[in-house]
Formats: C-alpha cells, sequence, structure tokens
C-alpha cells in the first residue's frame, strides 16, 4: 500500500485520460492521494476539492483528500475576496490540509515581500481553520535565502499553535531536515530524489526518523527515473519508496507501509478504507 501525499491532476494534461490515471494508481497499491488545491490561482483553489467530489469513495480510484492554499508564484493575485473564499473551501469535509504555501526565490514569480506577507496570511486562515500547513520552499541558485526565511516564519508564526505541517518536495541538505524536524514537521520526498545530483534529498532521507516521513509525486512535475521527463501520475510514487527503500535497506514495500501509516496519523484520518469520508 502506498499513499501519494501531494498532486496536482486537476490541470489539462490529465483531461483526456485522468480517470486511466486514478485507476492506475489504484491497480498499482496506491489507496489515496492529496489532491492540493492551488490551481492557476486564487479563483480555482478549489480544484482539488472538486477532484475529491468526483471520484472519492469509488472502488476503482484512489481515496482523494484535498487542501486549499495561494502557492507563493500566484501570491500577488491574494486579496481579501480570495481569503473568504478560502476560508469557505477550507470546512469541506475532504480538506485536510492548508497548501501549498511558502517561499519560491527561484522563480521570483511573485515579489517576495508579497510571498512573505500571503504566506504570513495564510498561516492565520489555517490556524483558525485548524488545518496543518504544506510548505513549497524553493530558494534561489546556491543559495539558502528562502529556506532560513521559510523555516524563520514558521518558528516564529506556527510552531505555537501545534498543528505541524509537511516540508513537501523536500530538496534540501539533512541541516534543513533537521531543521524541520525540530519544528515538528513532516519531510515528504519527491520523485527528484532518484536524480543523478540529487544526493542532498538522499543525505536527507537517510536521517530523516521512518515515522516523520511522506512519499509523494508532485505530479505532474518531477517523474522519477525510469519516467524522468515523462508526465508524472501517483503510481509512479512507487519509485520514490523504491528509491528510499534503498537508502535505507529495506523494502519499498516497507516505506510504503509505513509512510501510509504517517498520513493516516499526521491527518487524524480513521482507519484506511473507502468509506472514511471525513476526518476523525
Ligand atoms: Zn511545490
Ligand atoms: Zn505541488
Amino acid at each position: 500500500m502506498f499513499i501519494d501525499s501531494h498532486a496536482h491532476l486537476e490541470g489539462k494534461r490529465y483531461d483526456s485520460d485522468r480517470e486511466v490515471v486514478l485507476a492506475r494508481a489504484k491497480q498499482g497499491g496506491i489507496e489515496a492521494y492529496l489532491a492540493v488545491g492551488n490551481g492557476d490561482g486564487p479563483d480555482t483553489a478549489d480544484c482539488g476539492i472538486q477532484l475529491a467530489e468526483k471520484y472519492s469513495g469509488k472502488a476503482q480510484f484512489p481515496h482523494i483528500w484535498a487542501s486549499v492554499g495561494i502557492h507563493p508564484h500566484e501570491a500577488s493575485l491574494a486579496n481579501d475576496a480570495a481569503y473568504a473564499r478560502m476560508e469557505q473551501w477550507a470546512r469541506h469535509p475532504k480538506v485536510v490540509a492548508w497548501g501549498e504555501i511558502g517561499l519560491d526565490y527561484f522563480y521570483d514569480h511573485s515579489p517576495r515581500d508579497v510571498q512573505k506577507t500571503v504566506f504570513l496570511k495564510q498561516m492565520e486562515l489555517a490556524r483558525a481553520a485548524k488545518l496543518p500547513i504544506i510548505i513549497h520552499c524553493r530558494p534561489s541558485e546556491n543559495s539558502e535565502n528562502a529556506w532560513n526565511d521559510c523555516l524563520a516564519l514558521i518558528a516564529e508564526h506556527w510552531t505555537s499553535t501545534g498543528l505541524g505541517g509537511i516540508l513537501h518536495c523536500f530538496t534540501g541538505t539533512g541541516e534543513h531536515a533537521r531543521r524541520g524536524l525540530d519544528l515538528g514537521f513532516m519531510i515528504s520526498f519527491a520523485g527528484n530524489i532518484t536524480f543523478p545530483k540529487a544526493q542532498n534529498i538522499r543525505d536527507a532521507a537517510q536521517i530523516v526518523p521512518l515515522d516523520r516521513m511522506l512519499i509523494e509525486t508532485d505530479s505532474p512535475y518531477l517523474a522519477p527515473i525510469p519516467y524522468r521527463g515523462q508526465r508524472n501520475e501517483p503510481a509512479f510514487v512507487k519509485e520514490v519508496a523504491r528509491q528510499i527503500a534503498e537508502l535505507r535497506r529495506t523494502s519499498a514495500e516497507e516505506i510504503g507501509f509505513q509512510t501510509t501509516q504517517n498520513f493516516y496519523r499526521f491527518f487524524k484520518l480513521g482507519e484506511k478504507n473507502e468509506s472514511v469520508g471525513t476526518r476523525a
């Protein structure tokens, strides 16, 4: 059993075969996935909810949980109307997290001061909604800037909530992982852990305790080897498990089992079965 803790399947790239992709995941042992709700920006941040409503609870598909949030790329599109809408969406029974939110200094699609303001505002909203947060953090080339800013903002404005969070698609060093763990966060590894140059990610995966780890695809991005360069999909999360298993000298099934348990525990979800409909 496996859970893909982070994927974006709402885009056009899946319009022609979304149900095939979902069925393939289920056949491959992926029993659930978290439909991350960023959409193209705040207006479409309910995209994960839409997928969960449409496909969840059907035996041929994985169970689908959802999140809502404004990605740092689209931070400059945030406004009060968008926040108000998201507060409503966050009450939907399938929504288990607020995210992905955070800082992206690699692309700088929104100015950094705006990214910080919108990140802070969403931490406030997530606190009020009593939801954990999913963090996207990407520094500029050869820099730790976004990590330092992001971890400092979390330490100052989030840790005290006790709601926790996930450092998604972890690309930092072992030191960043340690700092994230100290802040009470889960660390989620994606397909880029299989890339030859990603030794820092493999190093981090060796020190993260198995009960603090999640796995994800971040579909459609970052397909793991041997699918690198293709459109990613939840079924490929097994390649992430396989890579971590190799590093930890265990089996992909064991990593799948452990990260599945972690997912249910972290999100306070009931026993793993299709009848689970709402948060515990
Ligand atoms: Zn991300
Ligand atoms: Zn993502």
